[in-house]
């Protein structure tokens, strides 16, 4: 069986076709400037990477150059479409709409519009990709794989704001979480490589990438995590501010000469480690400044680590114990310091990290980071969200 996995941003599609008896990626690629000038597809397939230059002024055209990708004679992997028994879309926000994997039909794609402005940077453009799919390969079946799913577990004290009840009930305001495919797939992961079943385990999943989160899995079941209505919230991220309190946003806004809107605009692109260190969103730039003796690169990691750790401490509290912590993205994966200044003093808690351990390169493995002395193991996993959409689209077959 041959699933193709689609991720579709605004102006970019990512997709990966797996074939699922070996769980294989046998070809991937980006199609990017989707609607813009200067569009083009990069496909990677049987070792080599194509480049091909070509206009796309819509995601319908994309996924038709991807398809001609996949079945051309010297880029592709499958002799025709028919190869390609179903379609597996990233989706970020499913509201309290769908819980769950679901298939793709009319009915689901009217809920979708009606959710789209639960996450008006990722659903919308979500939507551009399904149905792209859906107008050139009409016969095939699809899944939508919601990032919110793994979350739905939370109980009602976690996920509500404490706002009117009746508010709630009649807005759906409350916490929803996100990188919730990714944290799934870690904690499956750490089970696995532990030899426990995910019911014997309390585990902390840190997804620390542009974008950052922190959930706590108890029993294989997430009952809390650091995101909230929306991605803004939780740990600072990038460009994100993470938690603030509200009444500040409201002051900044007045003192800016700011609308709501251009406030949160504000919140999600020029804060977070950007707004503070003033250098730069990527953990690499600011490590190196910080290390050339840059004050507010030192900073806004301090600020990073410091939050991280907080959460961490709080999902200890709220898990009852922990027997694991799992670093996972493109900075859980590679970066030693952020690790240690996370995971490190808190010996108290039955955590040791051993520092030429956690030194491992990623080389696409897990390792095991914690000290034999240490109580809790501390493990570097690499995440595989694509992987995670195409087994549920699977099942879901
Ligand atoms: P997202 O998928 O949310 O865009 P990633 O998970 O790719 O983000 O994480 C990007 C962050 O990971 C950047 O801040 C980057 O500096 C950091 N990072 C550190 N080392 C590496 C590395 N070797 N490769 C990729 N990203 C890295």
């Amino acid at each position: 069986m041959k699933i193709l996995v689609i991720n579709a941003g605004s102006s970019s599609l990512k997709y990966q076709l797996i074939a699922m008896e070996t769980e294989q990626v046998i070809a991937k690629g980006t199609c990017e400037r989707i609607g813009i000038p200067g569009g083009n597809l990069t496909h990677k397939a049987n070792g080599k990477t194509f480049v091909v230059e070509q206009e796309m002024a819509s995601h319908t055209d994309a996924i038709s150059l991807v398809l001609a990708e996949l079945v051309d004679k010297e880029a592709g992997v499958i002799s025709s479409m028919d190869e390609i028994d179903a379609v597996g879309h990233r989706v970020v926000a499913s509201g309290e709409a769908f819980t769950k994997t679901t298939l793709v039909d009319d009915e689901v794609m009217k809920t979708m519009d009606e959710i789209a402005e639960l996450a008006p940077l990722h659903n919308p453009a979500a939507i551009l990709g399904i149905n792209a799919c859906r107008e050139v390969m009409p016969e095939k079946k699809m899944a939508l794989v919601f990032d919110t799913s793994f979350h739905a577990t939370m109980p009602d004290y976690a996920y509500l704001y404490a706002i009117d009840y009746d508010d709630y009930k009649k807005y759906k305001v409350r916490k929803y979480g996100a990188h919730g495919t990714s944290h799934k797939y870690v904690a499956g992961e750490a089970a696995r490589y532990l030899g426990k079943k995910p019911e014997e385990l309390k585990i902390i999943t840190c997804h620390l990438g542009n974008g950052s989160s922190i959930s706590a899995v108890d029993g294989g079941k997430c009952i809390d995590t650091s995101m909230g209505f929306t991605p803004l919230a939780g740990v600072p991220m990038g460009t994100r501010s993470g938690d603030i309190d509200v009444a500040a946003i409201d002051f900044l806004c007045k003192k800016k000469g700011m609308t709501m809107e251009e406030g949160l605009v504000y919140l999600n692109k020029q804060c977070g480690m950007k707004g503070i260190s003033g250098v730069s969103s990527d953990f690499r730039d600011l490590t190196a400044a910080r290390d050339a003796g840059n004050y507010r690169a030192a900073l806004a990691l301090k600020m990073f680590t410091y939050s991280c750790k907080r959460y961490v401490g709080s999902y200890m509290a709220a898990l009852g114990g922990l027997d694991c912590i799992v670093f996972t993205a493109g900075i859980g994966e590679n970066t030693p310091h952020i690790r240690k200044a996370i995971a490190g003093g808190l010996e108290a808690f039955g955590v040791v990290i051993d520092d030429e351990k956690n030194n491992c390169k990623n080389d696409g493995t897990i390792h095991d980071i914690a000290a034999d002395t240490s109580r809790v193991r501390v493990l570097v996993i690499p995440t595989n969200e694509e992987l995670v959409i195409a087994r549920e689209t699977a099942a879901l077959l």
